[in-house]
């Protein structure tokens, strides 16, 4: 189990109001979101937490809490706050949601992901909540949705044509 102490609220906020980036800050390597269960220390009170997404370095391993973890935390410690509690057990409900742009599609995603990969909801070109342009992942990622019925997974190859830069022209 991750746990994280923070002395008072204002020593969390002061997280929570922190922008993390995909990027580790320690070597710079690439992040992904894994899966685990946390209890969380404010001041004197205890939030666990069965299943929270944390964005964890592929190479050295730190783990950083991502924004919408940080919600989760928020909301949980003002639950606790305002029933006089001093712990509190949270679940999750369910990772699927139907965003309203793409209803007629009938596509479901996983929001943790959506809300917890830095940068994915803060698109401010098109600003529409679960609207995702461009995409990227590792190919390997496609695999899973190979081989499930519900899924059909096209695969387009583009031809990457070189082009000499100024450098390489003699
Ligand atoms: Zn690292």
């Amino acid at each position: 189990m991750k746990k994280y102490i923070f002395d008072s609220y204002d020593d969390f906020y002061n997280e929570y109001i922190t922008v993390r980036s995909p990027q580790c800050i320690e070597c710079g390597e690439d992040c992904e979101l894994v899966d685990s269960e946390v209890a969380c220390y404010i001041k004197d009170r205890k939030l666990q937490f069965s299943s929270m997404l944390l964005l964890r370095c592929k190479n050295c391993g730190r783990e950083y809490l991502p924004r919408y973890s940080k919600q989760m935390i928020d909301g949980a410690y003002k639950i606790v706050v305002e029933a006089n509690e001093f712990q509190g057990v949270f679940k999750p409900l369910g990772s699927k949601q139907q965003f309203d742009y793409c209803k007629e599609q009938n596509y479901l995603y996983d929001y943790r992901d959506y809300f917890n990969i830095p940068g994915l909801c803060e698109d401010r070109e098109h600003y529409i909540e679960g609207f995702l342009t461009p995409v990227y992942f590792e190919k390997e990622a496609l695999v899973y949705f190979r081989v499930l019925p519900e899924y059909e997974v096209n695969i387009c190859k583009r031809s990457i044509v070189g082009i000499p830069t100024s450098n390489s022209r003699s």
